[in-house]
């Protein structure tokens, strides 16, 4: 056969994830941590790798040991937690489960693409409640679109990515409060944010909470996210999970991080204080509108903005994320918080590059004002 038969027309609309592997000497483009494990817990990995894991016997589908210390820590049963190949796979089972062909999930862009992109592959109706031009969740209209909608899922990052933005509590209840869809809270920065509505998941059994290790945990490279909800929907996610999705590896690895978890407080608090030097560096330059950040990136805005984005990698060899043909987010750009170091060449690269479009509008202005006053001479 010459020819392929075309897959679900659903494809056609979605654009595939950009995993363009950008080289850059500062990496600042992926919300990642800076730093790579503590030496201690790589230490302790490489003495289980060596003696007891069993590669070739197939992994704990749900992750028991994890699962166990996950729920201990947030006062939880282990039935009320499941283990997931990065927080990626659980949303996508969260709408593989409650999602699909005549069920509608609501969306609050500019947000997280993936709930957007898993929605539509898998046939789910999105219904957009904009935010506003803060980037605060419209409360009115998100209540109205429940109310008309009646939704199945709703899904609100808290910190919002890539905007930086909390949702208050009491509009979190509110929505709790007026439906039954699955409400998917993605606490995908809650060691930087330090806020969670798990307080709130007894009262209301519609709540899922969504964390991961790819961020605090500096595991963005080994794929592994948990979500907080009622038992029963954990139930119904382990119908439509992938059984093997979380490898041994994983397992021992995430285990080990979450187990020695105060270890990664220092690093937390020096990307807090490296995130103040990025919003007040910023903001010291002139044409520069900088958004406040509850997580560990600064969304910015700024004339020009690939240019910016261009310029920054080519002539300083720093990569961040360009949003700029993101709806709602028009010359915009993110910056992760690196270390101090990575945080300094990026706000020295950005003094220059400002600096230097400022000359050349001046510049600009003159020679066409002298070109002007030539011609006028003629
Ligand atoms: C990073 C991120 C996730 C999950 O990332 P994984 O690496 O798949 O665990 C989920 N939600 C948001 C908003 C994120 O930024």
């Amino acid at each position: 056969m010459k020819k392929i038969r075309p897959p679900r027309p659903e494809l056609e609309d979605i654009e595939a994830y950009e995993a363009k592997d950008i080289r850059a000497e500062v990496r600042l483009s992926a919300n990642e941590n800076p730093r790579n494990l503590p030496g201690e817990i790589l230490d302790k990995l490489a003495e289980r790798v060596r003696e007891n894991i069993d590669f070739n016997r197939y992994p704990d589908p749900l992750s028991t040991r994890l699962r166990e210390m996950i729920a201990e820590a947030n006062g939880l049963e282990p039935g009320n937690v499941l283990v997931g190949n990065g927080g990626d796979e659980i949303i996508l089972d969260v709408i593989l489960a409650w999602g699909g062909p005549g069920r509608k999930l609501v969306d609050l862009p500019p947000t997280f693409a993936m709930y957007g992109i898993d929605a539509r592959m898998t046939g789910t109706r999105v219904v957009e409640v904009p935010r506003t031009s803060d980037f605060d969740v419209d409360g009115p209209s998100l209540l109205a679109a429940i109310k008309d909608q009646k939704p199945d899922i709703v899904v609100i990052s808290n910190p919002n990515n890539p905007t930086g933005t909390m949702t208050p509590e009491t509009l979190l209840i509110d929505v709790l409060k007026a439906t039954d869809a699955l409400v998917l809270v993605d606490e995908a920065y809650f060691e930087f944010s330090r806020q969670t509505m798990r307080p709130h998941m007894e009262r209301h059994r519609n709540l899922a909470i969504l964390r991961t290790f790819s961020k605090a945990f500096s595991l963005a490279g080994l794929r592994a996210g948990y979500l907080l909800a009622h038992e029963s929907v954990i139930r119904e996610l382990t119908k439509v999970r992938q059984p093997y999705s979380v490898n041994r590896f994983t397992q021992v690895a995430a285990s080990l991080a979450f187990r020695e978890r105060v270890v990664f407080e220092a690093g937390i608090r020096e990307t807090m204080r490296n995130r103040d030097l990025i919003v007040h560096g910023l903001g010291a330059i002139p044409g520069v509108e900088v958004f406040p950040s509850e997580a560990n990136y600064v969304l910015f805005r700024v004339k020009q903005a690939s240019a910016v984005w261009r310029d920054l990698l080519h002539d300083h060899s720093v990569l961040i994320r360009d949003f700029t043909r993101t709806p709602g987010l028009e010359d915009c750009l993110r910056v992760t918080v690196g270390s101090e170091d990575e945080v300094q060449r990026f706000l020295r690269a950005m003094d220059e590059i400002m600096t230097s479009k400022r000359a050349v509008s001046h510049f600009g202005m003159n020679m066409t004002s002298s070109r002007h006053m030539k011609k006028g001479g003629e």
